[in-house]
């Protein structure tokens, strides 16, 4: 959501990665919907940003099929295909007419669900095996690979599904800040978009990483020279599932970043053998991310090049 701006001090995120269950809970406590206060990064660009796309990444299905439709008695599919079909006919935006229809089809069974609600649902999201416990683990292997180098790892989501319903998902205190989809609920009768996340509109927010402006309230768009940027590109690994991910890979790839297409472990292989015959990703695996599962093998081995391009970097400019 907006508010969870997380550029933190380069001292206070060093002790949440020393304390990482410590830092869950703080995180936790931090109400939602109350503005953080910005305070500039460190320009040691020795942060690596590990940025993930949720439904079909993290999550084997899209989020509102594990408690929303359900609770609605509407199958899945149907939905689906009655919002491509609004859209196509009316030629509105996807992503704002699943958002309308959500609701619309709510009223439909008076069944009324507020941003509680949401919040509640997303308990019910199931994470592909070995979610829970990545990120840690992830916090962990940079530490302990990067030595007294000083390097650290931040997540971010960027996802066009729901604000709320991700808040309400265990791995939620986890990211450093949370990109996605989000309602008005007190401006109309029916909730509002208040921010849809398309494709295209997906690399906003990494431009927005990238640049350490994740403030939504102020622009992305003046020119930052790119050795003011705190976290560059090329540390940037970003984990997608398919064609949605597609703009915010080739923005990556172009800029020297890095990019790991996942598919369920039932599913087919064929959109990553896609994406990865067209230089979309560097890798790609089934989303399993477990300890020595082939995605936390290709990870790490990513996670090896960055560090040791940052300290090359290093010593170089030690150097003059
Ligand atoms: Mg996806």
């Amino acid at each position: 959501m907006v508010e969870r701006v997380g550029a933190r001090s380069g001292r206070e995120h060093q002790a949440e990665i020393e304390d990482a269950p410590h830092r869950a809970r703080s995180r936790r406590s931090h109400p939602p919907g109350k503005r953080r206060e910005v305070q500039p990064d460190t320009q040691d660009k020795k942060t690596i940003a590990l940025v993930y796309d949720f439904d079909g990444t993290l999550s084997p299905k899209p989020m509102q099929e594990y408690a929303f439709l359900p609770k609605l008695g509407i199958e899945p599919k149907d939905f689906w295909a009655e919002c491509a079909r609004i859209s196509k006919a009316e030629r509105a935006d996807a992503l704002i007419t699943y958002m309308h229809l959500m609701y619309k089809k709510a009223k439909e069974k008076n069944v009324r669900i507020d941003r509680a609600d949401l919040v509640a649902q997303g308990k019910r999201v199931e994470l592909y095996p070995g979610v829970e416990t990545w990120f840690d683990a992830m916090h962990a292997y940079v530490k302990k690979r990067s030595a007294d180098a000083g390097i650290t790892v931040k997540h971010y989501l960027v996802s066009s599904g729901l604000t709320e319903i991700i808040e309400g998902t265990k791995i939620y205190p986890h990211f450093a800040n949370v990109f996605a989809s989000e309602y008005w609920f007190d401006a109309y009768d029916l909730p509002f978009p208040k921010r849809v996340i398309s494709d295209t509109g997906k690399t906003q927010f990494l431009f927005r990483i990238n640049k350490g402006i994740e403030d939504l309230g102020q622009s992305i768009n003046a020119h930052m020279p790119e050795d003011q940027r705190p976290i560059p590109f090329s540390n940037f690994v970003y984990f997608g599932d398919g064609d949605t991910d597609v703009p915010s890979m080739a923005l990556l790839k172009k800029n020297g970043g890095h990019a790991i297409a996942v598919h369920g472990a039932d599913e087919s292989e064929k959109k990553c053998i896609e994406l990865f015959k067209a230089g979309r990703c560097d890798f790609y695996a089934s989303a399993d991310y477990r300890k020595g599962s082939d995605l936390w093998k290709r990870t790490c081995l990513l996670l090896d090049r960055i560090i040791a391009d940052v300290r090359v970097k290093e010593e170089a400019r030690g150097l003059g």
